[in-house]
């Protein structure tokens, strides 16, 4: 079995410092944050924008300065978010490729999203995929829906992926597929060839998520942008989130891996800090 690749999603769109007042907001708490969570064994760190009054938004010069600032401080793999609740309009949806990051994640469909539509038309994949392409931006397909996996694929077949297949397999988003661990195998067996997977819990089913892929073989994303708590009403900070998955592949006999293995199993061109 492959070594563990864990990826920290440290902000998100959503939690507020009213939330969780460990969530990073600045470019410089980013950084810091993810620095912390790099030298407990997270090889990915997956960015959102925020702006001064916490909002969430696409501005490039956010990206650019985490994107640097992680770059400098440790080898991570960085990826940005393409998502889509600061805008609609696809062109800003794109503007963290501008911070040239190594990974940029994309919605493969649209779903409810808690009281709104998350819209991601074929028009708009196609666009974005494209885009990542030029610019050499491996994507990692999100997927909160069973038949997202099958655009994922789609784009694959059309020749708008880089590297090995990567699919980011979400359960327990308000409004799409709920966390149940038959959805979780559903959605393994619906994955291409070759392809390798992450899995993304919503909330109390992060911790749940993780285990089941670190046991089947997948890998694990954890974070204050997809759940807040530690345990039932305790906050989480994103290092105790990292350093919790890192001491259960111990203990389950599966060993972590360094931002270059990752970008090893993911089929990423070596960085060396
Ligand atoms: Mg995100």
């Amino acid at each position: 079995m492959d070594k563990l690749i864990i990826t920290i999603a440290p902000n998100g769109s959503l939690p507020t410092k009213e939330m969780n007042p460990n969530v990073p907001i600045t470019p410089d708490e980013m950084i810091a944050d993810i620095k912390r969570c790099y030298d407990a064994g997270a090889s990915i760190c997956h960015i959102h924008a925020r702006d001064a009054n916490q909002k969430t938004c696409h501005d490039p010069e956010y990206f650019k300065a985490v994107v640097n600032g992680v770059k400098a401080s440790t080898n991570m793999i960085t990826q940005i978010s393409t998502g889509g609740r600061a805008s609609f309009d696809p062109i800003s949806r794109c503007s963290g490729l501008q911070a040239d990051p190594e990974m940029a994640s994309l919605s493969v469909g649209s779903c409810n999203f808690d009281d709104h539509v998350y819209e991601n038309s074929p028009e708009h994949m196609v666009l974005f995929a494209t885009k990542m392409k030029e610019k050499g931006i491996k994507p990692e397909f999100e997927c909160f829906d069973l038949s997202m996996v099958y655009w994922g694929r789609k784009l694959c077949e059309m020749g708008l992926n880089t590297g090995v297949p990567y699919f980011n397999l979400i359960l327990g988003v308000h409004g799409a597929l709920p966390y149940d661990p038959r959805h979780l195998q559903a959605y393994v067996d619906a994955l291409p060839p070759g392809a390798v997977w992450n899995s993304l819990g919503i909330g109390a089913a992060q911790l749940k998520m993780a285990v089941h892929a670190i046991l089947w073989g997948g890998h694990v994303r954890v974070g204050l942008e997809d759940n807040i708590y530690y345990t039932k009403g305790v906050l989480a900070s994103n290092v105790q989130l990292v350093e919790r998955v890192v001491r259960l592949a111990r203990e389950l006999g599966r060993e972590v891996a360094t931002p270059d293995e990752a970008r090893a199993i993911l089929g990423l061109p070596a960085v060396h800090a």
